[in-house]
């Protein structure tokens, strides 16, 4: 049985996995079935004070110094966990085996939220992607959407007009006032992003005289875009899904400390309340990983 058992590989999973086996606690983290979550997928973090790098090289350090104090990681993914009497877990994995710990550190982060028009869910792989630094590559030289105006739409804006031909933003406000200032400067310096306002994607479908995968995308306006790609950044949801429904979840799936049984603790994108940044994650994870160190210490 494990002191403790991490569920998540990135920036909150890896801290709290760091400062549990520093305090000599068994430590194994459950990476998912790829390392690092979303965060593996920053082409340029910048914001994350002491480093500037892509989101996998900071991934990578992080690994590496939680191992050198002795934590071991097993790339899987969690399908239930439960807890006896004495609130000792047992966490099922899609690896068909089952781990146990005295405490559970959550930190399986989030997911694209998934855009519900006619076509989105069916163009996925073949247009439609939510990933734009994963997918960019195929769209060099072409002409992409991107529906949403948070942080991630910009960016991933920002992103693809390095390799697209023309960016267009579809947003349903007037203006971008969710994203942070310095996003919304650089997109209005790149002369290949356009931000459409006021409008909203209905639906997709491909362009049947098209011999390329071309998408037709029809707007709130009634307006239709012919573009090669459409990127998706509607925001994220909470992966909570392998809890039990027991656990009491705000609507967007994510966890309260409060409302979590003895010895399972949380951070990073699955905490409520919490603005989803690298740096935040950091710091709910030390705080979960010393609270369960506290825990851990007070039943011995
Ligand atoms: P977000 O900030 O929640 O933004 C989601 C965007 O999608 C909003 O503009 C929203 O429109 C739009 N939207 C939601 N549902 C929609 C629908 N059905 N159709 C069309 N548009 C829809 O989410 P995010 O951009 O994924 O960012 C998640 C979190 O990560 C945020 O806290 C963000 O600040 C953070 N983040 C930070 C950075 C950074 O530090 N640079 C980078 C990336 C992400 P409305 O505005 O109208 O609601």
């Amino acid at each position: 049985m494990f002191d403790t058992i991490i569920l998540g590989s990135g920036p909150a999973g890896l801290t709290a996995a760091l400062y549990c086996a520093r305090a000599n606690k068994s430590t194994l983290i459950i990476a998912g079935d790829t390392l690092g979550g979303q965060t593996s997928e920053i082409a340029r973090l910048e914001n994350y004070p002491g480093f500037t790098g892509t989101g996998m090289e900071l991934i990578q350090f992080m690994l590496k110094q939680a191992t050198a104090f002795g934590a071991t990681i097993v790339y899987t993914s969690a399908t239930n966990i439960s807890w006896d009497d004495n609130f000792n877990y047992s966490i099922t994995c899609d690896n068909g085996k089952q781990y146990e710990s005295k405490t559970v550190v959550v930190a399986t982060g989030a997911r694209p939220r998934q855009l519900s028009i006619d076509g989105a869910r069916e163009l996925i792989g073949r247009g439609v992607s939510y990933c734009a630094t994963c997918d960019g590559f195929f769209y060099s030289g072409k002409n992409v959407l991107i529906i949403g105006g948070g942080n991630c739409a910009l960016n991933d804006a920002l992103y693809l007009s390095d390799l697209a031909h023309d960016v267009k933003i579809i947003y349903r406000r007037a203006s971008f006032t969710r994203a942070e200032e310095i996003l919304v400067d650089r997109v209005n310096e790149r002369k290949n992003i356009t931000p459409v306002f006021n409008t909203e994607l209905t639906s997709i479908r491909q362009n049947p005289d098209s011999q390329n995968g071309e998408l037709i995308a029809t707007l709130s306006t009634g307006d239709e875009i012919v573009c090669d790609g459409i990127f998706v950044a509607i925001g994220h949801e909470a992966n909570t899904d392998y809890l039990s429904e027991t656990i009491k979840r705000d609507d967007l799936g994510r966890l309260s400390p409060d409302s979590l049984p003895a010895g399972m603790f949380v951070s990073g994108d699955v905490h409520s309340g919490i603005k989803m940044q690298v740096a935040t994650a950091v710091g709910t994870g030390c705080t979960a990983a010393m609270d369960a160190i506290a825990y851990l210490n007070s039943k011995e």
